[in-house]
């Protein structure tokens, strides 16, 4: 055996070692349109993540008890009201067996009928509400200056305030029971822009709103917000690769 062949094989170890230890995500999408190029080149760079990307409806199908535990956690990108109560029924066993959620931006829209999402995301963008006061409101290419709560759980760690040029959400409903992780003083903006929440005992869920585009997507702290709460959501630690 010659040294090479030891360290080749002491590389192979280590680079499939760290693959094992990813994290694995599923990525639901459909319903809304967005920017995949930048939107992928994201996800492609978020450290210590493995991502699997399934559009609706065979999204939802991941919802049923068949596929419940294949996934560390799964990040909403969609923005579906389709669903079935079979599909409803699994999302719920799902939620009280176990498993990290992350919300992003038009995921606040899914599901307007579904009660059960509107709490486990903790708000809703409400379409529709028949009364002009209730109906939420939202408003494109905004430059909103970004407030980092003093959130107690660490999922914060290391971001500092910025600011973003992204779409802004308003006249939301949010529950009291969140707790906030970014604020921000935009008067036509919903106040608290990401939260956490534990839904159920073994059940973590973030919900972040800006996310519409490109800018968002290639912001430092965006991405950092994104990985951190893909973590904290899953319960396990970080790995540092620095
Ligand atoms: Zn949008």
């Amino acid at each position: 055996m010659t040294t090479t062949y030891w360290i080749l094989w002491l590389f192979f170890l280590l680079t499939h070692t760290a693959r094992a230890q990813d994290l694995s995500v599923l990525v639901l999408t459909g319903g809304h349109d967005f920017d995949r190029p930048a939107f992928f080149e994201m996800m492609d760079a978020l450290p210590g993540i493995r991502y699997t990307e399934k559009p609706h409806p065979e999204a939802r199908e991941y919802f049923l008890a068949k596929h419940h535990g294949k996934f560390d956690v799964l990040v909403f990108y969609d923005m579906i009201q389709e669903i079935s109560p079979e599909e409803k029924a699994g999302f719920e066993k799902l939620v009280q067996k176990g498993t990290g959620l992350v919300f992003l931006h038009h995921a606040l829209v899914s599901y307007q009928e579904w009660d059960f999402y509107k709490n486990v995301l903790g708000g809703r963008y409400v379409e529709n509400g028949g009364n002009p006061s209730l109906q939420s409101i939202y408003k494109h290419d905004v430059a909103v200056k970004v407030h980092v709560e003093n959130n107690r759980n660490g999922l914060l760690e290391g971001l500092e305030d910025f600011k973003l040029f992204d779409e802004i959400y308003g006249n939301v409903w949010i529950s009291a029971a969140v707790d906030p992780l970014l604020s921000t003083p935009h008067p036509q903006s919903m106040p608290i822009l990401a939260w956490t929440q534990q839904p159920a005992k073994k059940t973590r869920s973030v919900y972040i709103q800006p996310g519409h585009g490109p800018d968002a997507f290639a912001h430092p702290m965006y991405r950092k917000l994104l990985a951190q709460s893909i973590f904290w959501a899953s319960g396990k630690a970080m790995r540092r690769r620095d």
